[in-house]
């Protein structure tokens, strides 16, 4: 993918059957951007059977297989481009690491699409991923309402839905003044790529152009250098090559940097991206680096490297905000399931209930409750077992929320809202 435009990061959200995946295949269809494995298989198999043109509904079916087959592709990691941005799509809700990549940067959404379907409303999922969607820090959202065609493409049908979802935006404290509304049928092609004439009454934004007006993702290049290492490599000739990627700041050759929680640090000597050489990298670029003094076992994964004279937090405890997704009982204090945090994985205690929050309004809702469960949103006391960098989220939200993980799935999501070194 050429570097010409800039890249979005797209979450496509909402009730499963709403359209999703439908979706995204129209908008690969319209774009160009059907993946070439498919637009091969197609070829071979149009040959084999003499079949003629290659059809929106073709591309359904075999995204629809491969998501049978368990192909990790499935709709997530699809690319396109509009004349201003690159997309790539992201994992939908209800993938099964979505909550944990969305939130460990793996698939760090910068806006979202949320699909609604004409004939339904706003259902369970709507409402769930809207507010997942906020708590994590989206904050432009288009909202497709999809599935005109089924409802005689009325009108008063659009307007009632849209109505419901203002109405859930209004409750979850969704900036709603920029969310933009569009009647579209992700089957039929309506109003996504090109004005429908099913659909006289509306004259906004089709939804690629609506894509093509989102603001520019804004690289958060004031923050401190804050690096997650992936992976710590020896390579001859150069020595101990941490590998990761700048979530904030700048890496320049000659800084002095200082990794945490290992707490080592020294100085750059070369910077390495795409195989070449280079004297800095900022945020986005994936970097292996060489630093001055530092062996192979001084740091790890889950180290986070910045300025010496700024290095990141290490948190003896922490306060943060937390979502529970699915938990077959109750969480109470003294749980003590994994964190995923950037790249960290850390075992964390639970260690106080401090507030349960009104999932839809995030008001306090009750002082130290004695359980939480599935569907709670709650602010709690977290104590890592072991040393752990982390900061809050009003600081450095790229470093400030993390997945909650236990018997194989991400039960809860948080951001961070303070740290006590
Ligand atoms: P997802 O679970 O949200 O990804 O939903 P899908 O994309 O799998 O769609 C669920 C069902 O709705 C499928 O049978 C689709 O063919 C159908 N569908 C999706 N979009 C439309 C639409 O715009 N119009 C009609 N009539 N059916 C649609």
């Amino acid at each position: 993918m050429s570097q010409d435009k800039p890249h979005q990061n797209l979450a496509i959200i909402g009730h499963v059957d709403h359209g999703k995946s439908t979706l995204v295949g129209r908008l690969l269809f319209e774009t160009g951007s059907v993946p070439e494995h498919v637009i091969e298989q197609h070829r071979e198999e149009a040959e084999e059977k003499g079949k003629g043109g290659f059809e929106f509904a073709y591309v359904m079916d075999n995204l629809a297989e491969e998501r049978e087959r368990g192909v990790t592709i499935d709709i997530a990691h699809q690319e396109f481009d509009t004349d201003t941005y690159y997309f790539t799509i992201v994992d939908t809700p209800g993938h099964r690491d979505f909550v944990k990549n969305m939130i460990t940067g793996a698939s760090q959404a910068d806006h979202a699409v949320l699909v609604v379907a004409a004939d339904d409303g706003v259902a369970p999922q709507t409402r769930e991923h809207v507010f997942l969607a906020r708590t994590l820090g989206i904050n432009e959202l288009i909202v497709a309402v999809n599935k005109m065609d089924l409802v005689d493409y009325s009108q008063d049908t659009y307007d009632e839905v849209v109505g419901e979802v203002r109405e859930l935006l209004d409750q979850v404290r969704f900036d709603t003044e920029d969310a933009e509304f569009i009647p579209v049928s992700a089957f039929k092609g309506d109003n996504v790529a090109e004005r429908s004439e099913n659909t006289p009454w509306y004259d906004g934004n089709v939804l690629l152009e609506a894509l093509n007006d989102l603001p520019e993702p804004s690289p958060p290049t004031d923050a401190p250098l804050r690096l997650p290492i992936q992976d710590v490599y020896t390579i001859s000739g150069i020595g101990t090559v941490p590998v990761g990627r700048v979530e904030t700041g700048t890496l320049n050759t000659g800084d002095n940097v200082n990794f945490q929680p290992s707490d080592v640090g020294g100085e750059v000597k070369t910077i390495e991206m795409h195989h070449e050489e280079v004297d800095y990298a900022g945020p986005g670029d994936n970097v292996g680096f060489n630093v001055r003094g530092i062996g192979k076992d001084d740091i790890r994964r889950g180290d986070v490297c910045g300025p010496a004279d700024d290095p990141p937090t290490v948190a003896e405890t922490f306060q943060a905000q937390i979502v529970v997704m699915q938990h077959p009982s109750v969480i109470t204090a003294g749980y003590t399931p994994v964190f995923h945090a950037h790249t960290a994985q850390v075992a964390c205690t639970i260690e106080s209930l401090d507030q349960k929050l009104d999932p839809a309004s995030g008001e306090v809702a009750e002082e130290n409750p004695d359980f939480i469960k599935s569907g709670d949103a709650a602010v709690v006391t977290i104590r890592p077992q072991k040393p752990l960098s982390i900061e809050p989220s009003s600081e450095i939200p790229e470093l400030g929320s993390f997945a909650i993980r236990d018997m194989g799935q991400t039960i809860a999501a948080g951001k961070v809202l303070s740290v006590n070194e």
